[in-house]
């Protein structure tokens, strides 16, 4: 069975879709699948950094909280005389030499005046007492170390973030201050140190929203309240340990944001990365990924075009060819009806009639059954042309054949031909004279009683005479040919005899 053009070209459409479609969605679904993975990789990579800025923040406040403890354990043991406070300017000396986050020790009296400090000499200008963190220990019973707001340092000038502890004096009434100044840029140096990109932050806070330190580094930023931010908000109302995209307040840039409080001090740290920034390899990538498949979606899409327009030229190739091959067998149909047709008559004409002849000569033989032949001829058939003209003449001939192929050419083997002008034959397989003598009869008969007129014959009508003969041929005996001889003598007695009747060879003859 053929398939029909239309489903063809929709088929071949259809699948040139499909491929484009599963390309585009195949592609769009791995981009889709990177990005995941790209951000799911860096909320790994930011929570990896807060936690290392984490644990740095607590160690580097661990060491300036242990040196403190010391020193207040040593001025309320030691008391304050001149030897002790001589060795205690030692032992704070050697403590700033050891740790590289300290800016100085300081130790204050309970008036915020100086005791003792890491510096080589004793400054006696300054008074503490208006610091954040004097003031703090002052009104607070606890012995807990305290973290304060960041300031500038009396004896530096650097920024510094304070780390104090309370000391008592016997009776338990406040009797100082014992401070470490930790540099701010300790933090921002190693800070510098983390990869964040170009747009990446990273913020080092305390639990009260004081900034003490950020990267990237302004002076502006040191000691900044932070309270209103969305980190901030998501810090005291949510958890203290998460990872969160922020659009920024400051830039509008929306950054991946990771917080971590310290274990043991009330800070807490924040590294933001980029949101841009961490996609960007991704949509180099993908970028990349899509100008590749709309450009194979594109071949396949032209590749699908020059298909369908293939298959119509095709197709419309192979429907006029068939077309071609139609009107080609019908004409072949007609010429071979011509060649074996007579044209005046519609009977087989003299070339079907010798072939048949042959055959069924052929086939009497191997059957050995007989073969009749009837010959006619259309009596003064001479006068009737001219006397009603020759037209007139075709159409008596025409209507005669009419005649005889309906009463002649009964069973499948019978021919009734026209043998020539207007002599007219009957091929009759498996039929002997008195057979074929009856078929002769029926046919004059039937063309007698016509009543054609016809004024030149003595009957005044046409009418036919026949010649019959029939035989059983035997292989290496005779041919075809006689067979016509034959009938013919036959018909030629019946002309003599006086027309119009049906003569026989008789086989003694
Ligand atoms: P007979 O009874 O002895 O047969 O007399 P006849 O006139 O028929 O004699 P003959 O057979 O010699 O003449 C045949 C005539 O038939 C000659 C010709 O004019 C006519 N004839 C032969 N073929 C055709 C044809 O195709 N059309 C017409 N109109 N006439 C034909
Ligand atoms: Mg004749
Ligand atoms: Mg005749």
């Amino acid at each position: 069975m053929s398939v029909s053009r239309p489903s063809v070209i929709f088929r071949a459409i259809a699948f040139v879709l499909l491929v484009c479609v599963t390309l585009i969605a195949v592609d769009g679904w791995r981009s889709w699948n990177a990005r995941a993975v790209q951000l799911q990789e860096m909320d790994v990579a930011t929570a990896n950094l807060s936690r290392a800025m984490a644990q740095q923040a607590d160690d580097t406040f661990k060491e300036a909280d242990t040196a403190l403890v010391g020193v207040v354990e040593r001025v309320e043991v030691d008391g304050r005389s001149t030897a002790a406070l001589q060795r205690l300017h030692k032992i704070l000396m050697i403590r700033k030499q050891e740790l590289s986050q300290l800016n100085g020790l300081f130790v204050y009296t309970e008036t915020g005046s100086w005791l003792a400090s890491s510096e080589p000499t004793l400054s006696q200008k300054f008074n503490n007492a208006d610091r954040e963190y004097f003031i703090f220990h002052r009104t607070h019973a606890d012995l807990g170390p305290h973290i304060g707001m960041p300031v500038k340092s009396r004896s530096s000038g650097k920024w510094v973030i304070p780390v104090s502890r309370r000391i008592n004096k016997e009776d338990g009434s406040f009797g100082g201050v014992a401070l470490a100044t930790i540099d701010v840029s300790f933090f921002s140096a190693f800070y510098d140190t983390l990869q964040i990109g170009d747009a990446g932050a990273i913020a080092l806070i305390l639990d009260s929203g004081a900034m003490l330190v950020r990267r990237p580094y302004g002076e502006v930023f040191v000691g900044k309240d932070v309270k209103g931010t969305e980190l901030f908000h998501l810090f005291t109302t949510q958890s203290q340990v998460g990872t969160v995209f922020i659009k920024s307040a400051q830039d509008g840039v929306t950054r991946l944001n990771s917080y971590r409080r310290l274990e043991h001090y009330p800070v807490f740290v924040a590294a933001a990365l980029s949101k841009d920034e961490i996609l960007r390899d991704w949509w180099h990538d993908t970028i990349w990924h899509t100008a590749g498949v709309l450009g194979l979606v594109v071949l396949v899409g032209l590749f699908g075009w020059r298909l369908v327009k293939q298959i119509e030229l095709r197709t419309t190739a192979e429907a006029e060819l068939i077309k071609a091959r139609d009107s080609l067998e019908n004409l072949n149909r007609t010429l071979e009806r011509l060649a074996m047709q007579d044209g005046l008559t519609g009977l087989a004409n003299r070339r079907q009639f010798d072939v048949t002849l042959y055959n069924e000569f052929s086939r009497a033989t191997r059957q050995a059954s007989a073969l009749a032949l009837i010959m006619m001829d259309v009596d003064c058939f001479k006068q009737y042309n001219d006397i009603y003209g020759h037209a007139a003449g075709d159409e008596c001939l025409r209507t005669i054949g009419r005649l005889i192929k309906e009463l002649a050419a009964r069973r499948p083997g019978d021919l009734a031909a026209r043998y020539g002008g207007e002599e007219l034959a009957v091929l009759l397989p498996n039929t002997d004279v008195a057979g074929a003598v009856v078929v002769a009869e029926q046919i004059r008969n039937a063309i007698h009683d016509l009543h054609i007129e016809h004024t030149g014959n003595p009957a005044g009508i046409v009418t036919i005479s026949a010649g019959v003969d029939a035989r059983v041929p035997v292989r290496g005996e005779g041919e075809p040919a006689e067979l016509i001889v034959a009938a013919d003598k036959a018909l030629y007695r019946a002309k003599s005899g006086g027309r119009n009747r049906v003569l026989f060879t008789r086989r003694t003859e």
